[in-house]
């Protein structure tokens, strides 16, 4: 027990060392969220959603259809004989055998319309299928709505025990319930739930790693503060039973009047807060599925190139453009310090920049992005 809390001190330590890079190519996707109100709306007019119910799966064939228009293939995952089904749509990655799964459930209370819970999360899973269906990720990306959770996690212990491969590789399972707390509430905080103990204590360190990345992510493309918080009593525990590394979004908000009641409506909802919360779900699913591991996002084969020198102290130069690109440079906190167009070996003057990490980032003629890289200035 002591090991491991000296363990964990560690690496909490390391990570104040090495500052999180941001990405000016996920603050721009971040920046496409929207219908978050209009698909609340349509997920509440179905009516109370309860497992097995047909009104279930009405909306079932809603979201699958809705997928089949983004251009994702959509597999229905039955249990309860037949009579409730996860919904689960892939977007493959480099590594086709290594995933992010990200959950939110799709049935709600047998009293309640479900508008916090839980449309919140199936509209963030909506908005995300739609944002990353064509960006290119290290990893593959699964999303999963389950049907079942309000009567205990049916459906995701299900797919765990029963659909999901164990041979594959799952970097990590991202759950979404409940975002965006009630509109007379403080909302400005989000908890990034993190396993603490649980079933098993082996897969907590990760857990409690990568809750940290996901808190940074939230305050990088957010207006939120993140608060870290105990993951419990949704769709990631059966996950957490089997071994995986879990982490979790939930607004803590009073939901006195609301929990599992006729109340839970959209008008009763804080839904500019759902939306800041989409937006970390987003950027925390394209930084899990690692755009930074990607030698190159686009055109690589016909434009790769290099920051020489690096580290750099007066000025950089970026070797092998094959056309004149816009280049943004963005220090650790995530904040724009140059923008300007660049050529192949044109000097870049940074001598006003003070030491540090920083990211530059690469855009070409047709403000497509094209790379991102690491640039050191060091004295
Ligand atoms: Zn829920």
């Amino acid at each position: 027990m002591q090991r491991l809390y000296f363990l964990l001190i560690l690496l909490f330590s390391l990570g104040n060392v090495f500052a999180q890079q941001f990405f000016p190519f996920i603050a721009e996707k971040v920046g496409s969220v929207s219908q978050v109100k209009e698909n609340l709306i349509t997920y509440e007019d179905f009516g109370i959603k309860q497992t097995g119910s047909e009104i279930l799966d009405s909306v079932n064939r809603w979201l699958a259809e809705y997928y089949e228009s983004l251009g994702y293939r959509v597999l229905l995952d039955s249990f309860n004989d037949g009579s409730a089904s996860n919904i689960i749509i892939e977007k493959q990655g480099l590594d086709t055998n290594t995933w992010i799964i990200l959950g939110a459930h799709y049935d709600s209370h047998n009293t309640s319309y479900g508008a916090n819970d839980n449309g919140s999360g199936v509209v963030a899973t909506m908005e995300i299928a739609r944002i990353i269906a064509n960006v290119p990720t290290q990893r593959s990306v699964r999303i999963i709505n389950f049907s079942g959770e309000e009567q205990g996690f049916v459906g995701s212990q299900h797919y765990v025990t029963n659909t999901l491969n164990p041979s594959e590789i799952v970097n990590l399972m991202l759950n979404l319930d409940q975002l965006g707390g009630t509109k007379s509430s403080d909302n400005s905080k989000i908890v990034c739930e993190r396993d603490e103990g649980n079933k098993i204590p082996e897969n907590d360190a990760l857990s409690f790693l990568k809750a940290d990345t996901l808190a940074t992510i939230i305050s990088q493309y957010t207006n939120l503060e993140p608060v870290i918080g105990r993951a419990y009593s949704s769709d990631y525990i059966p996950f957490e039973k089997a071994g995986y590394t879990i982490v979790g979004l939930y607004q803590e908000s009073d939901y006195d009047a609301f929990y599992h009641s006729p109340a839970d409506r959209v008008f009763n909802m804080d839904t500019e807060a759902t939306e800041q919360v989409i937006k970390g779900a987003l950027a925390a699913t394209l930084y899990f599925a690692g755009i930074d591991l990607l030698v190159g996002v686009e055109d690589i084969s016909t434009n790769s190139f290099h920051i020489y020198p690096n580290a750099a102290s007066e000025s950089f130069q970026i070797e092998g453009l094959l056309e004149t690109v816009n280049m943004i440079l963005s220090n650790s906190l995530g904040e724009v310090v140059m923008q300007k167009k660049v050529a192949h070996s044109m000097p870049v003057e940074i001598s006003s920049l003070s030491n540090g990490l920083y990211t530059v980032s690469i855009y070409g003629s047709d403000n497509k992005y094209m790379r991102t890289a690491k640039l050191i200035i060091a004295r």
